[in-house]
């Protein structure tokens, strides 16, 4: 059924819109906008997968920390997984009431060339509300974020965010500042996190 239709669309269903892209044998197959679970940007991927991560080596480093997880108390795990559940869910919100971030509102007068495109919260407002965001691109998002002390709803690190800068980090390739940088937070709490002090 699915194999029939010949060219790139889209079809909704209630909530759910698939669009039909070519898998790696040119079969034109559903794929689903979900937000990752791994590292929290937006990937268009198989509708008939997890549908939980963006890239196979997002999926192998939440199943790693999830098989930390398992390991911790009922409360710890409770929290783990609500910090997490919420994040999504807000990030989804977003694009579900507004689509994906598709220009940086700043681009005319910051200059800014990166084509990553995200949607940002507005500092100070309730984060649940989806017309509390911009369009920005990355490069004015992360700007916007140090300026202001990052309050938004990634602000505070997660437990499985702290895992996987830590997981990151110890693999190597990746300097504390690239991961302060992307996750909005200071270098020196980076450091902190992979010396395991002050995150648990
Ligand atoms: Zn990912
Ligand atoms: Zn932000
Ligand atoms: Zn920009």
């Amino acid at each position: 059924m699915i194999d029939m239709i010949k060219t790139p669309t889209v079809q909704q269903e209630g909530a759910i819109q698939f669009e039909y892209l070519p898998d790696g044998r040119g079969l034109l197959r559903p794929h689903v906008l979900i937000v990752c679970e791994g590292c929290s940007k937006e990937a268009l991927v198989r509708a008939d997968g997890s549908r939980r991560f963006c890239s196979k080596s997002c999926s192998t480093l939440i199943q790693h920390a999830e098989g930390r997880s398992r390991q911790l108390s009922g409360i710890e795990h409770y929290a783990w997984k609500g910090a997490n559940a919420q994040y999504q869910a807000l990030h989804m919100r977003v694009a579900r009431a507004r689509g994906r971030a598709d220009h940086c509102e700043w681009r005319a007068t910051a200059g800014c060339k990166s084509r990553k495109l995200e949607w940002s919260h507005v500092h100070e407002t309730d984060p649940s509300v989806p017309q509390n965001y911009r369009s920005l691109c990355k490069t004015c998002h992360q700007r916007y974020d140090s300026q202001t002390g990052a309050d938004h709803a990634n602000a505070k690190l997660t437990a499985l965010q702290v895992e996987l800068i830590r997981q990151r980090y110890k693999a190597g390739g990746t300097s504390q500042q690239a991961l302060a940088d992307e996750y909005g937070v200071s270098q020196s709490a980076i450091s902190r996190i992979t010396r395991r002090r002050h995150y648990r």
